[in-house]
């Protein structure tokens, strides 16, 4: 994800400053940043000795925190659910964009592990109506995050879990300060989940640990189009309104839901190897972003080259009217802003916005971070296959975009954010400089198999930092203990990068 809500402007624009020397000038000033708050005098927990120990308990380990609640994640201690793997999420959902009303009828199929006779979902500010287990009413009530159940008798390890419920969808700020949710918009919605906006729209395990597929069957008013991952299942038009069902059969974390309603042309195309291009552009946006539709072909075929094969079924682009600077990697479709594309061409702004979230998919939607603390995972691969896109179109190169990353770094370990510096600059830049350090000491042909090869065998699950080392070391053939300890958990890595190796 890279965006800038509006609400933080006056702190991205004090971070574009401190952070104006990268080498994509034009571009720092601009783009949607999130980078570089840490540098703003507030950066809780960057001096901590605990950022020099990666984290290794398994994110499915139930939680010693306060609430109890959740699987243990250090930084979202009540998200997800102990003992509840989700495999599939039947989700039927009507909305009303006029009124901002959703009815929704969820049937997720879930592994149960241990001895359940309760268990909870995610679900916040949900009215549930009804609650079913393998089809006979269950008991249940709700609190501010969770939805707990207690079946009519002992469940069994695979149960399907219906729930029915309705909501005027909200949209305040998550703990990251970042409004996430469903968003009504004068033309229809979107939504943002990351990182835990899921939740407030659909009961389900609201962490990105519990990777599952979907289908989502919208129903919405006539004449109104309605879009989510994956590939088109239907369309049919029902007592005078439009019924659109997609289904994404990739394992996918609830945070990466895509969902809009509004005035959208589909766009259907062919990129490298016949891959199915599906974008998704308001109508009377089309033409003006036909060239962001038709470079995309391009850019997959470009980190193919780096990354490996593409990881997923398919890819587009969907551009819908929110506020400036979103930008998220929805899987299979990133989603980004009209407001930063309007001006229909290819310039280093819109350039960096489409290579970041492409590179996502790689990074983030393939392989998800198993907790939220390894959101480097994520963010700095983007950051870096963003450079990697503006040294080939020409927009500087990546050594430079490194070295003045580099510079501008603020203190902290890009493997330790607090849930503050979720989204600031070390998860981003910071951490890219983590890769560039990383390719001088391996050297680029073991970096690159590194990238792939943690594609390749990790596609569909959820991953830690942890993991990420120990198969550097492993396809490098070195003992990097040391270099991720400088660069990567020390509070301050070095001042310069290695030499190549
Ligand atoms: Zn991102």
């Amino acid at each position: 994800m890279r965006h800038r809500p509006p609400l933080l402007l006056p702190l991205f624009v004090a971070a574009a400053l401190v952070a104006g020397c990268a080498a994509d000038t034009g571009v720092q000033s601009k783009r949607a940043d999130t980078a570089a708050p840490a540098t703003n005098g507030s950066a809780p927990g960057t001096t901590g000795p605990a950022s020099t120990v990666p984290g290794s308990v398994p994110a499915t380990e139930p939680g010693s925190g306060s609430t109890g609640d959740g699987v243990g994640d250090s930084l979202f201690p009540a998200l997800g659910n102990p003992g509840v793997d989700v495999q599939h999420y039947d989700v039927h959902v009507t909305y009303d964009a006029v009124t901002d009303q959703l009815q929704g009828d969820v049937t997720l199929s879930v592994h149960l592990s241990g001895d359940r006779p309760t268990f909870s979902l995610d679900a916040a500010g949900l009215t549930v109506t009804a609650v079913t287990v393998d089809g006979k009413p269950a008991k249940f009530s709700t609190d501010a995050a969770k939805l707990r159940i207690t079946p009519a008798s002992a469940p069994g390890s695979s149960v399907e879990v219906e729930v029915v419920y309705h909501v005027k969808p909200t949209t305040a700020p998550s703990a990251v300060g970042i409004p996430d949710g469903w968003f009504n918009t004068p033309g229809g919605s979107y939504v943002l989940d990351e990182p835990d906006g899921a939740r407030s729209w659909l009961p389900c395990n609201d962490h990105p640990s519990d990777k599952a597929t979907y289908t989502f069957t919208i129903t919405v008013g006539s004449g109104v189009t309605a879009v989510a991952n994956g590939v088109q299942r239907d369309h049919r038009t029902e007592n005078g309104h439009e019924v659109w069902v997609w289904q994404e059969d990739r394992p996918m974390a609830t945070y990466l839901i895509q969902v809009l309603t509004g005035a959208y042309d589909i766009v259907e195309g062919t990129g490298p190897h016949g891959l199915p291009l599906v974008s998704a552009v308001l109508t009377a946006d089309h033409a003006t972003m036909q060239p962001f539709i038709d470079v995309t072909g391009e850019q997959i075929a470009f980190f193919e080259k780096y990354f490996g094969t593409f990881p997923l079924d398919r890819y587009g682009i969907a551009i819908t009217d929110s506020f400036s600077g979103l930008a998220m990697e929805t899987q299979e479709r990133s989603l980004f802003s009209r407001d930063d594309f309007s001006g229909g061409r290819l310039d280093p702004s819109t350039q960096l916005f489409l290579s970041h979230e492409l590179t996502h998919q790689w990074f983030g939607d393939a392989v998800t971070p198993a907790r939220w603390r390894d959101i480097w995972l994520n963010e700095s691969f983007a950051t870096y296959g963003q450079w990697m896109w503006g040294e080939h179109v020409g927009n500087g190169s990546v050594a430079d975009s490194a070295a003045a990353a580099l510079a501008s770094r603020p203190p902290g370990s890009s493997a330790d954010p607090t849930v503050d510096q979720l989204f600031s600059y070390n998860s981003y830049d910071g951490g890219a400089v983590v890769l560039q350090a990383l390719r001088l000491t391996i050297g680029d042909a073991s970096f690159f198999q590194l990238l792939q090869q943690w594609v390749i065998r990790n596609n569909g699950t959820s991953r830690t930092t942890d993991d990420f080392v120990k198969l550097a070391s492993q396809i490098s053939g070195k003992d990097l203990t040391k270099f991720f300890a400088t660069w990567l958990f020390a509070d301050q890595p070095p001042s310069s990068f290695p030499a190549a190796a």
